[in-house]
């Protein structure tokens, strides 16, 4: 049957991409349909009950900036938050909360149902309709066809997936959902790059049998002995009062007996007999990986994680495997605490499809099927947050294309977004890629605080932000710029100022004239400590918020990092987004070795940046490139 009414925007798969791809279209005006499974697992998480953490938060920061619903959602399910590098600099200061995964889900399936101009429709997709090179729409396993403009797929683990335990193993999406065989035949038909890439999750086990007096608690911030007093929100429009009861983390340890455990099955892994083929994720390794590479560690930390406040669940983190089922039983046994533990799901990997994110245009339409958009998972990518902000990006892009507009790409300076997307068009993965704070060169100005002032307008003319959003922004934004005035109005003169007040608040005594922006960007010198001076004669007419004043101080504090930070990118500007031409004949370009030549022609980048950063592409290649098109060429 072909469905009566057309859409703008189909996106396939109600995952963390695909949720925020749907909300995100629908929000820009585009009529908007999401196809799924299955409605009751829209915004599953597949894997750890926990969102943020170093890189993976600025994103969540930035969706959330953009008016996405991962933010939000993290503070109404979280029952456990931290800022992670709480020491260290703003730049790499992240948040990380641990959520229900109950409350989650229903979190984003509220939001998803109370969409205006966004329909659900539970069934699997088979089948893609395309008519000479462009994407008109998605036919269901029951042979439904649905018309639209584009279509962005977001699929996750579930192309061609297959679990492994052990030596067995079956077809699934994931644990618990069927996988999706028919669309990952016909992708392989429209022949785009792809390959296998494979991921795991540890045995999940149940509370009651754990002994968490054998263990270590570590309650969150906010909470009675936390690292710091205070609540850590998500959200630019959250509040802790929206947090549900907060509840511990608790650790506990493999060791040497663990150890030999993991070791007896080694031959029967099937990673290690050759099962699996796909390439897992480096920095998520499983607990046998771990053993095999690091043989000299007699001792692994696992983080015992509640799932939730009304499962008895727990998420042993840091034992991810696909080990045979007696030997995950033993080595849950072996360590501290768990020796009765019942294992209520087993571990396990799998293996699934993922394309070549390289085939992707830089708005993440592929490049061989117009209209057609990738995003999360499927791109290569590994972790909740990476697929949010994807489908995010995607999701606007494919409004943008039905509006007729030009896409939208924010750059490697503006946002860890920005930096994403191009890694993952330039560069392609070889393993699971997950977001590091390392991976963003201008990284003092993409901070977690900083996210709504990066994005927030942008998202405001494209549609995104609503005005409650706005209005809270422009205030914020507003306060910051007045009192960053402010204090470089203001003077404070050592003749008018006692000497002990001086010493107190500034360390030592004045000897000249300063402004009080001056004072703040002394190391020892708080924001709160300057209003204080002389008996508060300092204060605003309208004391700040709590968020405006942070702006105010890490302006003021790294302003002359900022600004070195700020110049470099003006440097790199011109040439970083100079646009390469479509026509560009790179077999003309003789004074390239033929292997650049050949990347570049393959690759097609659509900036000389983007030119850049392709592996093996040097910076003389660049310039010999810049020649050719200075000459004409
Ligand atoms: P998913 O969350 O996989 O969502 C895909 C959605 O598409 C689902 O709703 C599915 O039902 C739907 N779908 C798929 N095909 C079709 C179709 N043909 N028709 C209709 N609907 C369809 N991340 C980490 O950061 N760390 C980890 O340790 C980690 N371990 C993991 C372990 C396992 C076993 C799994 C499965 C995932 C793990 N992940 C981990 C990855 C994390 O779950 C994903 O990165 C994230 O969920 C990807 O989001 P996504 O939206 O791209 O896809």
């Amino acid at each position: 049957m072909l469905y009566p009414e057309e859409f703008d925007v189909i996106v396939v798969g109600g995952g963390h991409a695909g949720t925020e791809a749907a909300l995100a279209s629908a929000r820009m005006g585009a009529k908007t349909l999401l196809l799924t499974h299955n409605i009751e697992t829209l915004g599953q998480m597949s894997c750890n009950p926990s969102i943020g953490g170093i890189g993976k938060g600025h994103l969540v920061k930035e969706v959330d900036a953009l008016g996405g619903a991962m933010g939000i959602a993290t503070d109404e399910a979280g029952i456990q938050f931290r800022i992670l590098n709480s020491s260290k600099g703003p730049a790499v200061r992240a948040t990380r909360a641990q959520a229900d995964r109950i409350l989650y889900k229903a979190a984003i399936r509220r939001r998803l149902e109370n969409q205006p101009n966004l329909m659900l429709f539970q069934q699997a997709v088979d089948d893609l309709m395309v008519e000479g090179d462009r994407v008109v729409g998605a036919v269901t396993q029951v042979g439904i066809a649905f018309r639209a403009r584009t279509v962005v797929l977001t699929a996750g683990t579930f192309l061609d997936g297959r679990i492994h335990v052990g030596l067995d193993n079956y077809q699934a999406g994931r644990a618990g959902d069927p996988p999706a065989v028919s669309l990952s035949a016909r992708l392989k038909e429209l022949k785009l790059p792809q390959g296998r890439l494979k991921t795991g999750t540890p045995p999940r086990l149940d509370g009651r049998s754990i002994d968490f007096s054998k263990c270590t608690e570590q309650p969150g911030d906010g909470m009675p002995g936390g690292g710091s007093p205070v609540m850590p929100v998500f959200s630019f429009m959250g509040n802790a009062a929206m947090h549900p009861q907060q509840m511990p983390c608790w650790i506990t340890h493999t060791n040497a007996r663990t150890h030999d455990i993991i070791r007896s099955g080694f031959d029967r892994s099937p990673m290690f007999t050759g099962k699996i083929e796909g390439v897992g994720p480096r920095y998520c390794p499983s607990v046998e990986d771990k053993i095999n590479r690091f043989a000299d560690k007699d001792s692994h930390q696992i983080f015992l994680e509640p799932e939730g406040l009304t499962t008895h669940e727990y998420y042993p983190n840091g034992i991810s495997t696909s080990l045979p089922f007696d030997i995950q039983y033993a080595l849950v046994r072996s360590m501290p605490g768990l020796e009765n533990a019942h294992i209520l799901r087993p571990g396990y990997a799998i293996e699934y499809d993922y394309f070549d994110p390289r085939g992707l245009k830089s708005s993440f339409e592929t490049r061989a099927i117009q209209g057609l958009f990738f995003a999360g998972q499927i791109n290569g990518t590994t972790g909740y947050e990476e697929a949010a902000a994807q489908g995010l990006f995607a999701g606007i892009n494919a409004a943008l294309q039905c509006r007729g507009e030009e896409a939208w790409m924010p750059r490697r300076d503006e946002a860890y977004l920005g930096v994403l997307v191009d890694d993952l068009i330039t560069k392609g993965v070889t393993e699971p890629y997950r977001m590091f704070t390392s991976r963003a060169e201008f990284r003092l100005q993409l901070r977690e605080d900083n996210a709504d002032m990066r994005l927030t307008e942008v998202g405001r003319k494209l549609g995104l932000v609503d005005d409650a959003r706005w209005d809270a922004f422009s205030r914020k934004r507003d306060a910051v710029s007045r009192e960053t005035e402010r204090l470089k109005a203001t003077w404070v003169n050592p003749r008018n100022l006692p000497a002990s007040e001086s010493e107190r608040v500034l360390g030592k005594a004045i000897e000249h004239e300063y402004n009080l922006g001056d004072l703040l960007r002394r190391p020892n010198v708080s924001y709160e400590a300057l209003l204080s001076l002389d008996g508060g004669k300092y204060q605003p007419e309208q004391p700040l918020s709590a968020d405006a004043v942070e702006q105010v101080e890490i302006a003021a504090k790294y302003a002359g990092y900022i600004d070195r930070q700020h110049e470099e990118v003006q440097r790199a500007a011109h040439y970083e987004s100079l646009r390469l031409p479509e026509e560009l004949d790179y077999a003309q370009v003789t004074a390239l070795s033929i292997e650049v030549r050949q990347k570049l022609a393959r690759q097609r980048p659509e900036t000389l940046g983007q030119a850049s950063r392709i592996s093996g592409v040097t910076p003389a290649a660049i310039s010999l490139l810049l020649i050719h098109l200075r000459k004409g060429g």
